[in-house]
């Protein structure tokens, strides 16, 4: 009786351990590379009003803007800003 105990004892903790080991042995979730979950400020063109991510605009006089035709467009209107 004492030996079937002991034995249940020694399958018990080599089970817990083998979970341990595979808990071990799985990968780290990989790390999120800096900024990527920072939430960008939006910018919106300032011909056509849209709204879109600072790293998607492009900068030129009077403002960004969502892109060359609107840009060209603006300054075509505005030429003395
Ligand atoms: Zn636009």
């Amino acid at each position: 009786m004492k030996f079937l105990l002991l034995l249940i004892a020694v399958f018990v903790l080599l089970w817990l351990l083998r979970g341990l080991l595979q808990r071990a042995r799985r990968p780290p979730p990989a790390p999120k590379p800096p900024g990527a979950e920072a939430p960008q400020p939006m910018l919106s063109c300032a011909h056509c009003g849209l709204h879109l991510p600072r790293d998607e605009a492009l900068p030129g006089r009077g403002g960004v803007f969502c892109d060359a035709a609107h840009r060209a467009a603006f300054e075509r209107a505005h030429p003395d800003s």
